[in-house]
């Protein structure tokens, strides 16, 4: 597996979901909102490494914890400071980039881009530290669909949900990998070296490859060589209202994905009180995942309401659904 996660934060407390891409080159980090204290599970080395910070809304058990990343990547050159999020994120980061006294910052460099993404396009804004993030400079405005973002290893996609506000769920896909088939290899007399390399990179350019002193056809070699495994999957799913047509969406777009952390604010007995507020039930998660035929359903956001004998009930009632249901390891509920 090269996506791996850490749930952060404790249960009835502010949370985040911090994602691992592992090429085998090198560690990318995605953090999905930064809720009070959840960066206290991190070192110091592994925050200043986070790519890419994900908002899912702005209210305050998502945002609270910002400043704490903040502090150590303000003025951070490398990797570049990204944020996305949903509308009014570049109004909101702005406020919080402005909240501190600068004084020796025309010296200084650092450079933010957040981006506000809409239903048909993103809004990039880049702020400047050696302006002390005084200027929003308009950057882009690119429609690209659910595609927020694309790397060579990886794509994310964000979608809206209803929580009286927009609040944004995400999908992390990682990209297909290609492997050579060693039985393929052996059959076919081929030494391994480094022409394999060559074969799985589909930016080479290369038309032909040279083996043991004989040219190859490298389009008909990876058709004959190559197997595709499907790549990781993780999506991040919290505060929303749920209905039939939410669900069939989301068990369309989510079809098949590995691993789904979502939101599970309240028991499903409190299930009024989940309307009202626009939150989900332990039964509503456990419902999508059964029909999107998830591989696991990782509950979290959990109200402050609830006994540590509520909250096993509450996933036991997730498990009555989809029994591949669980809260994060570290709760040891
Ligand atoms: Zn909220
Ligand atoms: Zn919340």
């Amino acid at each position: 597996m090269t996506i791996s996660w850490q749930l952060l934060g404790d249960p009835g407390r502010d949370n985040a979901l911090l994602a691992r891409v592992d090429s085998g080159q090198g560690v990318e980090r995605l953090l999905f909102d930064c809720g009070e204290g959840c960066l206290s599970a991190l070192s110091h080395a592994e925050i200043l490494a986070i790519n890419h910070l994900f908002f899912s809304h702005l209210h305050m058990d998502h945002l609270g914890g910002f400043d704490s990343l903040f502090r150590r990547t303000y003025n951070r050159l490398s990797p570049p400071n990204r944020i996305w999020g949903p509308p009014e994120t570049t109004r909101i980061l702005h406020h919080r980039f402005q909240g501190f006294l600068y004084n020796l910052h025309h010296r200084q460099t650092g450079t933010w881009r957040v981006t506000d993404i809409f239903p048909d396009c993103q809004k990039t804004a880049r702020f400047e530290l050696s302006e002390a993030f005084e200027i929003l400079h308009e950057e882009e405005t690119a429609a690209k669909g659910s595609l927020v973002l694309e790397t060579e290893r990886y794509t994310v996609e964000a979608f809206a949900l209803d929580h009286n506000t927009p609040s944004l769920g995400y999908l992390l896909r990682e990209k297909p990998r290609w492997n050579v088939d060693p039985a393929r290899m052996q059959a076919m007399g081929l030494p391994p070296g480094a022409w394999v390399k060559a074969l799985k990179d589909p930016l080479s350019g290369q038309t032909e490859l040279e083996i043991a002193g004989r040219r190859y056809d490298l389009t008909a070699l990876r058709e004959a060589l190559l197997i595709e495994t499907p790549g990781d999957s993780l999506a991040y799913l919290t505060d929303f209202r749920m209905d039939t047509q939410t669900r069939e969406s989301l068990a369309e777009r989510l079809k098949g994905c590995q691993t789904v952390v979502c939101e599970s604010q309240y028991r499903h007995a409190d299930r009024e009180l989940a309307a009202k507020n626009y939150h989900l039930t332990a039964t509503d998660a456990a419902q999508l995942a059964l029909e999107a035929e998830v591989g696991a359903l990782i509950l979290f956001h959990l109200s402050d309401r609830y006994t540590r004998a509520e909250r096993q009930e509450l996933l036991r009632e997730a498990q009555a659904i989809f029994p591949n249901t669980r809260f994060p390891d570290h709760w040891q509920i």
